[in-house]
């Protein structure tokens, strides 16, 4: 199956005039706990279960096919056991996905697909050119993991400290457990980065906190970058995912929030990541994942006016 029984489109030369291109990215060489992503996107491609395009959103009336044109522009070739192999086989599609004026929404796979997607997205627009707004349970601002530099939780850390993330464009929401430590913490103070905890969610409610992250994006650059980690859900509604934690989002919550991201900024990239089949025995967290894809691209096309 294809993304939502989109067209299959393999070669980067025929994307030109795509608004979006699926890429799914089958590698989970920088989990810490749980494998299994690199199972992902075949799982929530799989979720094509009522061949929706055609019919749009109920609120809404936007069906977003028929509004934007989504390809399914197939998977990254993975290269298992060497993780810095496959992050530069996602940037090379990356690239190309960017160079034909198209978005890539990219299904993970581990989350350490966000450095290559950072790396790219600094090459074509420049560090400054634009933001992030991360759902997570985890920072993934780790110094290291482990004792290993490049994996899962990782990315943002390293991608700042390359150059390529400036740390006063992110703004993560979702945030709680234990990790990372306060020297984390520390670092990403001093570098700009700004966060909104489960806790504030709790006290402040959810949409305040979706228009403060949206108003500072928006302010730091012209596009954004969306990246979706599905354990910022609480592991009832997303069992399937390497290291869940228990008291996050419900998917209701993401789904709006996600929908309202889509519609109020306008994306350069987005993905959905840390979906893990092997611990998703009714596909729910799968499902969910399928979904949060599905609202980002219905947000899109009801800010495009449909
Ligand atoms: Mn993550
Ligand atoms: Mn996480």
């Amino acid at each position: 199956p294809t993304f939502c029984g989109q067209p299959l489109v393999l070669d980067p030369g025929e994307l030109e005039g795509v608004d979006v291109a699926v890429v799914g990215a089958p590698f989970d060489d920088g989990t810490s706990n749980r494998p299994g992503a690199r199972f992902g996107p075949r799982a929530i491609r799989a979720w094509d279960d009522e061949g929706r395009h055609g019919r749009p959103h109920l609120r809404s009336g936007v069906d977003p096919f028929s509004v934007l044109d989504v390809v399914d522009h197939g998977d990254a070739e993975p290269a298992p056991g060497d993780l810095n192999r496959s992050h530069e086989q996602l940037a090379a599609v990356l690239r190309g996905v960017l160079a034909a004026g198209a978005m890539p929404l990219v299904l993970g796979g581990d989350h350490s697909l966000s450095l290559p997607t950072l790396r790219v997205l600094a090459e074509r627009f420049g560090p400054d050119g634009y933001a992030v707004v991360h759902f997570d349970t985890h920072a993934d601002t780790g110094a290291e993991l482990y004792g290993v530099r490049i994996s899962h939780g990782t990315p943002f850390r390293v991608a700042a400290e390359e150059g390529a993330l400036l740390g006063a464009n992110i703004v993560q929401i979702g945030l709680r457990g234990t990790w990372p430590g306060p020297e984390d913490f520390a670092w990403m103070r001093e570098q700009g980065f700004r966060w909104h905890t489960m806790d504030e969610i709790d006290e402040r409610g959810l949409d305040p906190i979706i228009s403060d992250a949206l108003a500072h994006a928006a302010a730091r650059a012209p596009r954004v970058y969306l990246s979706v980690d599905i354990d910022v859900l609480d592991p009832a509604y997303a069992p399937g995912t390497g290291t869940p934690e228990p008291g996050g989002l419900t998917t209701r919550e993401l789904r709006a929030a996600l929908r309202r991201v889509g519609r109020e900024v306008e994306l350069c990239a987005a993905d959905v990541v840390e979906v893990c089949p092997p611990f998703d025995p009714t596909g729910i967290t799968a499902l969910a994942g399928e979904r949060a894809a599905l609202d980002i691209l219905t947000g899109m096309a009801m800010r495009r006016g449909a």
